[in-house]
């Protein structure tokens, strides 16, 4: 049980100015950040190393005004980009905390590559659904666990300290609510105290722990938790003892798209570039191109919780561009159907509703037939097969999207407005730019506010830390 203890300590087994808990993308770019601002740093990590959510994702991170998107002459704005996210949200998230993080979006991205030599590039091959124009970027490996060993490789060149093997389990704290310190457990279950002038959340939050879904996001209380298993919520329990102001906790990231039994993220891109989803009756279910965070309830409401993602070789081979599709290509989990007869045998499901559901599509993008769940279906997009190729797929929760509300400098703000002296909260463990829901989720929303409220906690806390 992670515990606010409101006492003073004798003597700290260590003593450090900015205290970090997590090392996932958001600990490791307020660690940096702090750093650059003269700041001695620490980062307490559960996990024998870095890896987090961060490291299962695809990596891709929303960032407008780069220089990567002025090379091919993109004319993004942060109205735009506010735009979009607060469309999607239905504007229920704090616009000016939108514009606050977008506003930094490229600065951000710039400032690694420039300071801390980390590359990225613009993925600009689709939009995914929700944006107006690329603004994806991504190590050049586009996985997450690239950026993350990229990432940690940085921290350890200018030489913080990442403890490994460390839960962070209680804060000290004053009663003016100043944390002075805080425990961490070893593996052998050993117990250090370390002394600190300032915190940054940074552990994320509760997808790992069963209790907080089925409180906070009860519709997803039988789904998979796809994420980072050792995010149990710690900033969720601190939060709650210390008085602060907790936010939108049923928003979340869902996906509608992980191979079953397999457990590989099938990429949306093949669904935006013509790919359909069908149940395992044979017909379609949804506007697929709405969103792939929504598409995980829609998923989960089919017989068995499942669906089949059905595309054609164009979209295998996008596909394979990516690692988690070749991943799931090596074990077993694309099916290649070489006749409509095949494909409903692999499906499960009558020849002639499969052929009725292909036959749909082809008039929804050749004749004025539209579609009834409103997706519009391109001429040049269209599904070309035999073959097809299949994937069997369910819906899952990737990380939750509420959580502690923040200001513009990423400081944690309590229930009554005010500002918690010396504590600033960053990535999954901050309220994030989502909404309520699930539908509210654009794609990338996780990284922007990782690494934006990341760089703006190590910054603030630097600055603070230095002042004293
Ligand atoms: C499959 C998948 C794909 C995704 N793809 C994308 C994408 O392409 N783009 C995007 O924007 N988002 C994506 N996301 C979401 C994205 O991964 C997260 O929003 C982002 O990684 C959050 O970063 P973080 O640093 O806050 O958390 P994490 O990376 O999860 O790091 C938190 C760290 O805190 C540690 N920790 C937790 N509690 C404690 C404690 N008490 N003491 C010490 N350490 C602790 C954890 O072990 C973990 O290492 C994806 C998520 C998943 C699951």
């Amino acid at each position: 049980m992670s515990k606010v203890r409101f006492e003073e300590i004798i003597k700290y087994d260590h003593k450090v100015g900015i205290a970090i808990v997590g090392a996932g993308a958001a600990g490791l770019v307020a660690a940096l950040a702090a750093k650059d601002n003269g700041a001695d740093v620490m980062v307490f990590e559960r996990d024998k190393e870095p890896s987090g959510s961060t490291a299962l994702s695809s990596g891709f991170i929303p960032a407008c005004n780069t220089r990567w998107q002025n090379a091919i002459g993109s004319k993004d704005t942060v109205d735009l980009f506010v735009d979009d996210i607060q469309r999607k949200n239905k504007n229920q998230a704090d616009r000016q905390f939108v514009r606050n993080v977008c506003s930094i979006s490229g600065e951000v991205l710039h400032w690694l590559v420039d300071q801390h030599k980390q590359e990225f590039i613009l993925i600009d091959q689709f939009l995914y659904p929700g944006h107006t124009t690329h603004r994806m970027h991504a190590h050049p490996n586009r996985t997450g666990l690239a950026l993350i060993n990229s990432l940690f490789a940085a921290v350890n060149k200018v030489g913080i300290d990442v403890v490994c093997s460390a839960q962070v389990e209680d804060l000290f704290a004053r009663v003016d609510g100043t944390i002075h310190g805080l425990s961490i457990k070893r593996p052998d279950g050993i117990v250090e105290i370390v002394g600190c002038d300032a915190l940054i959340f940074a552990c994320n939050g509760f997808g790992g722990n069963r209790i907080m879904v089925d409180e906070f996001i009860p519709e997803m209380s039988d789904g998979l938790y796809f994420g980072h298993a050792g995010n149990k919520g710690d900033s969720v329990l601190w939060a709650q003892q210390l008085g602060v102001s907790l936010s939108q906790m049923g928003s979340y990231q869902g996906h509608g798209s992980v191979a079953t039994p397999h457990g590989v993220l099938i990429t949306w891109a093949i669904i935006m570039e013509g790919g359909i989803q069908l149940n395992c009756d044979g017909v379609r279910f949804s506007n697929e191109t709405e969103g792939y965070s929504e598409q995980a309830l829609n998923v989960l409401k089919q017989p068995e919780g499942i669906a089949w993602n059905v595309f054609d070789e164009r979209l295998h081979n996008l596909g394979l561009e990516f690692e988690d599709y070749r991943r799931a290509e090596e074990t077993g989990a694309i099916r290649i159907a070489n006749s409509i007869e095949s494909l409903a045998d692999i499906i499960g499901a009558p020849v002639d509703t499969i052929n009725k559901s292909l036959e749909e599509i082809y008039d929804f993008s050749n004749t004025n037939l539209s579609c009834p769940f409103g997706r519009v279906f391109e001429n040049k997009k269209e599904l070309r097969g035999p073959p097809f190729y299949l994937v069997k797929v369910t819906g899952a929760l990737f990380h939750t999207q509420g959580g502690i509300v923040v200001n513009n400098q990423a400081r944690v703000m309590r229930s009554d407005g005010s500002k918690l002296p010396n504590v600033f909260a960053s990535g999954g463990a901050a309220v994030g730019v989502s909404g309520t829901g699930v539908d509210g989720y654009l794609s990338g929303n996780g990284l922007l506010t990782a690494m934006t409220l990341g760089y703006l906690a190590g910054r603030s806390a630097g600055e603070q830390v230095n002042k004293a």
